[in-house]
């Protein structure tokens, strides 16, 4: 495109990268790593690595307490978290679920046979639109999976609601949305069950992990046997069952990260309001904007450009920034009935997904997390500023011409 070849071509773009190393996004929140080490030294002396050792039951311990669950059931990671949470609900036929969500989502589902319809989401909230919902509902739907995107609570209400009226289960796809809340409850108490992932890029990690918290004790010690091959004794097998376990490394990667959640929660908090600080005044570009009354995790500052306005796209904008090492991420482009094996199963999936469609060409994911500093975001902002404003003056150029 013409106007790209005039980005790249002005001077501000050309100099060395504005980062010698790259910003990325989603490096991970680190603790106090000595911390860490003291509880590595316990675990070696224990000989206790994995099998429900001593860090992961109070990780689960923790959890509960903090989130107000009855059960959490840590897990190896929150792929798997999901698909025992599935067959453990007895999830069959057709679950209604986002397209505009991590990959996971869907592949939890598929996976195990079961067919994901994808649903349209809002395009305020990026969340699952509940009226679109209740039109995806077909005699063989057992089942909705909402998705708290970038940590902002679904309709849980309205949801919850519709899954009642038509005997469904409901679970939440809570990857995002650790250390949050809904109508001052924390997420982890709705629907049938809530799913954490723990992942390193996530606001909380333990290197690799996940949870399943639930209210219900029945489903909680179903999935504490499928986690564990289905065994409820030395020798006994109850269920199927897979290795869903989480080691003891991870869970004091976990115990340590708890240690550190309020300074995670502070430093997110300030690089966000930074941002909006800083790009409040640039034209075509919007934060997306989080409810400060409620319990936040802020891990994710999500950029919406405008095309129109901006004068430049959000790949154009991308672009930008990947030359100066920011590596900015188009979560979650491009769907995931855009991608395989959805696409070639359900190839007109993008009628019914308008507003999965538009946003997804919309949307990048910035830099931030406790290894991103003031600096580099103002840096960061006055790029962004840059690009839209050289945009906006090549293509009056241009018009003029
Ligand atoms: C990260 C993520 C997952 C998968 O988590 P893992 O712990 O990496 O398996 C699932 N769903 C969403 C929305 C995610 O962002």
């Amino acid at each position: 495109m013409l106007i790209e070849s005039q980005l790249e071509s002005l001077a501000i773009f050309s100099h060395a990268p504005a980062f010698r190393e790259g910003l990325h996004v989603g490096r991970p929140n680190i603790g106090r790593r000595e911390r860490f080490l003291e509880r590595v030294n316990d675990m070696f002396d224990r000989r206790w690595l994995t099998n429900n050792g001593p860090y992961t039951q109070e990780l689960e311990q923790r959890i509960a307490d903090l989130i107000g669950v009855k059960h959490c059931v840590a897990m190896c990671n929150a792929t798997v978290a999901l698909e025992i949470a599935i067959r453990a609900t007895g999830l069959t036929g057709e679950v209604i679920v986002p397209s505009f969500t991590f990959i996971a989502t869907a592949h939890a589902l598929q996976w195990q046979e079961i067919t994901p319809v994808f649903c349209d989401i809002d395009s305020k909230t990026h969340n699952l639109n509940p009226h679109q919902v209740e039109k995806m509902i077909t005699p063989r739907t057992t089942g909705i999976i909402g998705v708290h995107l970038w940590g902002r609570p679904c309709d849980v209400e309205q949801l919850s609601e519709i899954a009642h009226h038509h005997n469904l289960t409901l679970m939440f796809d809570a990857a995002h949305a650790f250390g949050c809340s809904y109508k001052g409850q924390m997420i982890g108490n709705f629907g049938d069950a809530e799913v954490f992932s723990f992942h390193a890029t996530k606001f909380f990690n333990t290197f690799e992990g996940g949870a399943v918290v639930t209210n219900d004790d029945e489903l909680a010690e179903k999935m504490r046997l499928m986690k564990n091959f289905g065994f409820s004794g030395y020798d006994t097998v109850t269920y199927i069952g897979t290795n869903g376990k989480m080691s003891e490394v991870s869970a004091a990667m976990g115990l340590t990260s708890l240690e550190s959640l309020p300074e995670f929660i502070d430093t997110n908090y300030r690089n966000y309001k930074q941002y909006q600080r800083e790009l409040e005044d640039v034209p075509g570009v919007h934060l997306v904007i989080y409810d400060e009354s409620e319990k936040f995790n802020y891990q994710y500052v999500i950029l919406e450009v405008d095309e129109l306005t901006a004068q430049l796209s959000r790949n154009q904008l991308q672009k930008v920034l990947i030359a100066e090492n920011i590596l900015a991420r188009r979560y979650f482009y491009p769907g995931c009935h855009r991608m395989e094996p959805y696409r070639s199963y359900f190839p007109h999936a993008g009628l019914l997904l308008a507003n999965t469609e538009h946003l997804a060409k919309r949307v990048l994911s910035l830099p931030t997390g406790t290894s991103v500093g003031s600096k580099e975001i103002s840096v960061i902002c006055s790029i962004i500023r840059l690009a839209v404003r050289y945009a906006t003056e090549v293509r009056e150029q241009l018009q003029q011409r």
